[in-house]
C-alpha cells in the first residue's frame, strides 16, 4: 500500500483485499482503472459504491487521523511558541537588571540595548504572526474533519439503497414519542410492506428490485409533509411516523399514498424493462394504542399483515382488528 503512496486505513485494505481476491470483479475493474496511483478521493467514491453500509466507518477513521495529526502539530507549534516567548523572556530580564545597575552607562551602550530590545521585539511580533496564521490553517483543516463527521452522521442514518431515512434514524425517532406524553395521544405509525415483491425479483432480476424501491421511496418521501417522517425499515418495508394527527386523518394519509404507488406506472425502470402496476399493503396504529414503541410496531405490523390476509394493495387501521378495545394510554401508564 505505502508503494502505492495509499494511507494505510481499514477501508483501504479492504478494497484491495476485495479486488485481489477477485471476489467482486466489478470492483476489481474500477480499481483496475484507477492506475498505479489512486487518489484517496478515488478510494472513498469506490468505498462509498461498494460498502455504502460501512462507509461511515472509513470516515471516522480517517477523521481520527487527521485529528490526531493535527492535535500533534497544535502542540508542536505551542511548545515551539513558548520557548520563543521564553528567548524574549529572558532579553527583557538581562537588558532590565543592565539598566537598573547602578553602573554609568555611555550613550552608546544605551543606544546597543534598545537595538537588542527592539530586535528581539520585532522577532517576536513577527513569530506571534506567523503562529497566528498557522493557527488558522490549523484551524479550517479542522473544520474539514467536523464536516466529514457531519456527513458521517448523516450516512449512519441513511439508507444506502434509496437514501431516505434508515430502521436506526427510524428507531431514535419513535423512541421520541414514547419520551413524550403529549405527542403519544395525536401520533400514529403507519407501516407498508411492498406486494409480491420476490415476484419482481424473480421475474425482472434484482437490479430491477431495487431501482423498483427507490421509485418508491421517492413517492414516499414527496408525498409526505416535511413534519412527516419517512424511512426504510427492511428490505422493501417502509415506515412513516405522522405526529398531530388523528386516525382518520393517518388513514387517509396512508391511502393517499397507496394509491400513488398503485397508479404508477413502472414502465422502462432498465431499457425495455416495464413491470407494470405494483402496489403496497399498509397497516396504521396510533400511538397512544402502542405501550411502548417495539409494542406499536407490532401492532401496526399486525394491521399490515391484515391488508395482505384480505387482499394486498390496501390499508388495515390496527383499531379494527385488536381483539380488545384500546385502552386509554394516560390512564394505563403508571409514572
Ligand atoms: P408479500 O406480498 O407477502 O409481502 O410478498 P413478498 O414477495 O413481497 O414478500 P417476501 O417477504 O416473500 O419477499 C420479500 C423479497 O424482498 C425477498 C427479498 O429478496 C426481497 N428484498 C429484500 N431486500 C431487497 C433489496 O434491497 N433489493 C431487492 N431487489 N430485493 C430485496
Ligand atoms: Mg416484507
Ligand atoms: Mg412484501
Amino acid at each position: 500500500m505505502g508503494q502505492l503512496g495509499i494511507v494505510g486505513l481499514p477501508r483501504n485494505y479492504e478494497i484491495f483485499y476485495e479486488a485481489l481476491t477477485g471476489s467482486n470483479p466489478a470492483l476489481s475493474l474500477e480499481v483496475i482503472s484507477l492506475g498505479d496511483h489512486p487518489t484517496q478521493e478515488q478510494l472513498d467514491g469506490i468505498g462509498q459504491k461498494f460498502f455504502a453500509q460501512n462507509h461511515g466507518q472509513g470516515i471516522v477513521e480517517q477523521a481520527r487521523e487527521i485529528l490526531a495529526r493535527e492535535l500533534e502539530g497544535i502542540a508542536g507549534l505551542l511548545r515551539n511558541e513558548r520557548n520563543h516567548i521564553e528567548r524574549y523572556g529572558k532579553v527583557l530580564d538581562e537588558t532590565s537588571s543592565g539598566l537598573n545597575s547602578r553602573t554609568a552607562m555611555s550613550q552608546e551602550l544605551l543606544q546597543k540595548i534598545a537595538g537588542v530590545m527592539s530586535v528581539a521585539t520585532a522577532s517576536t511580533i513577527d513569530h506571534g504572526k506567523q503562529f497566528a496564521s498557522t493557527l488558522g490553517d490549523k484551524t479550517a483543516e479542522l473544520e474539514t474533519v467536523k464536516s466529514k463527521l457531519e456527513e458521517y452522521k448523516k450516512l449512519a442514518d441513511t439508507d444506502p439503497l434509496t437514501h431516505i431515512c434508515n430502521r436506526r434514524a427510524f428507531d431514535k425517532r419513535i423512541a421520541r414519542i414514547y419520551n413524550d406524553n403529549k405527542g403519544i395521544l395525536f401520533s400514529a405509525l403507519i407501516l407498508a410492506d411492498v406486494d409480491r415483491f420476490k415476484d419482481i425479483n424473480d421475474r425482472h432480476g434484482h437490479p430491477v428490485g431495487d431501482k423498483i424501491l427507490r421509485i418508491i421511496a421517492d413517492i414516499f418521501q414527496t408525498s409526505v409533509h416535511s413534519d412527516m417522517f419517512v424511512a426504510r425499515t427492511g428490505g422493501e418495508e417502509f415506515a412513516l411516523i405522522v405526529e398531530g394527527t388523528t386516525e382518520e386523518a393517518t388513514y387517509e394519509i396512508a391511502d393517499r399514498i397507496r394509491l400513488l404507488v398503485a397508479q404508477t406506472q413502472f414502465k422502462d425502470i432498465e431499457p425495455g424493462v416495464n413491470c407494470g402496476q405494483v402496489t403496497v399493503s399498509m397497516g396504521v396504529c396510533m400511538a397512544s394504542d402502542g405501550e411502548s414503541p417495539e409494542d406499536l410496531y407490532a401492532k401496526a405490523d399486525r394491521a399490515l399483515y391484515r391488508s395482505k390476509l384480505v387482499g394486498r394493495n390496501r390499508v388495515t387501521r390496527y383499531s379494527m382488528i385488536a381483539e380488545r378495545p384500546s385502552k386509554n394510554w394516560l390512564l394505563y401508564k403508571k409514572d
